[in-house]
């Protein structure tokens, strides 16, 4: 427990929930491949000592502390992007060793047999693009070290056949891995498409297309908390349709329907660009004004309900008109949302009261 507790830190430093999901992924493999790296070539590197391999223990004990700075990197706070420099650090650190263990043979000539990891780990932290180039630029230079005339750039022995099929099985590898890495991010790319569409569904009422109450209620916060921050006016208006009920029973509830989307784009044509308007209920709206005080938000309220008044519903040669009421509220500093939306409801049941198709200002004394 312990000790998987232990690992999963190490393996989570540098890592942040505000992070995407993928650039979380990738820190965490950036640790374990650091971890990986450092371990493996400090373990090689100590008992190339034992052996006397002074040389490769220098070259192995380089590479460890390097992917062992790869991690630290990641922690630096002054870096723009460390985790794709800690990524850059571990590539060409790896590419380093390998093209060194290619050149000398490692222990008894085995240590090309190490070349296998770059493609991975070259893709991974580089990406597709980037991730092919670097492998591209490897291959070259091994190509050159392996095939130089008279192995003038090679200090152990291989032969003709060993180094052809070194480089085709690798050729092989990187590009099973080049394929393996392009499907990835491309079901990620369709992924995260999927889930921002399903998203914005889930904000939009089927019916009219405008926000829903869940929508209203993120845009209701953000936009409050952003006119307290700068002490700007921010208004709503609550709306509802007078006697629906009555155009329901006479035209039937697919006119009904109707009704509740056109009456949705004349909001949406007559509000400005930022102001928002949902679907708040059945046949009630809210609409929300940033940037709007309570008479402004009247004038607004007045002009969209007699744009809906002067409206002709055609259904069938048979036109109709509708009316709706309005309840108009600025919210204050002091106000929560549920208060103050309750309140524009307040002015709502006034102008239905007092006879319908009007706009009421709610302030404190009109309700008493
Ligand atoms: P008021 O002027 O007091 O608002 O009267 P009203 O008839 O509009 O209000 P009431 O609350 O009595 O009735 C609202 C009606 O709206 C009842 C309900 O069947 C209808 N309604 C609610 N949602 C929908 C909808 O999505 N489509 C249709 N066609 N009708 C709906
Ligand atoms: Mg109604
Ligand atoms: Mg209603």
């Amino acid at each position: 427990m312990m000790f998987e507790k232990i690992v999963l830190d190490y393996l989570k430093a540098g890592t942040n929930s505000d992070n995407d999901p993928e650039k979380n992924q990738q820190i965490l493999v950036a640790n374990l491949f650091g971890f990986i790296g450092y371990s493996i070539t400090l373990l090689m590197g100590i008992t190339a000592i034992l052996r006397q391999d002074y040389l490769l223990a220098i070259v192995l004990l380089v590479a460890s502390s390097l992917f062992f700075s790869s991690r630290l990197i990641l922690g630096n706070k002054s870096l723009k992007n460390p985790y794709r420099f800690s990524g850059t650090m571990v590539t060409v650190s790896l590419m380093l060793l390998m093209i060194y263990l290619v050149y000398a043979g490692g222990v008894q000539g085995t240590g090309p047999l190490w070349i296998y990891i770059v493609p991975p780990v070259a893709l991974f932290f580089g990406g597709m693009r980037k991730g092919s180039r670097n492998l591209g630029i490897f291959v070259l230079l091994i190509s050159m070290i392996l095939f130089y005339p008279n192995d003038k750039l090679l200090l152990a022995t291989y032969s003709l056949e060993f180094k052809s099929r070194l480089l085709y099985s690798f050729l092989t590898v990187s590009l099973l891995f080049a394929f393996y890495e392009y499907s990835r991010q491309k079901s990620y790319r369709l992924s995260q498409e999927i889930s921002r569409k399903f998203e914005n569904q889930a904000r939009l009422d089927l019916l009219s297309n405008l926000l829903n109450r869940r929508g209203m209620t993120e845009v209701l916060e953000t936009e409050f908390s952003r006119s307290k921050r700068h002490h700007t006016d921010l208004s709503i208006i609550m709306c509802d349709i007078d006697h629906f009920k009555l155009i329901n029973d006479q035209y039937g509830h697919q006119v009904g329907d109707d009704v509740i989307v056109q009456i949705g784009r004349i909001f949406n044509n007559e509000l400005r660009q930022h102001d928002n308007v949902a679907r708040w209920g059945g046949e009630e709206y809210l609409v929300l004004l940033p940037e709007t005080n309570i008479q402004q938000a009247y004038s607004i309220a007045e002009k969209l309900r007699l744009k809906i008044e002067k409206q002709d519903f055609n259904q069938q040669q048979q036109g109709f008109t509708v009316t709706v009421s309005m309840g108009v509220y600025q919210i204050t500093a002091e106000d929560s949302i549920n208060h103050a939306i309750t309140l524009a409801d307040n002015g709502l049941y006034q102008a239905k009261n007092s006879g319908r198709n009007r706009t009421v200002i709610y302030t404190e004394q009109s309700s008493c």
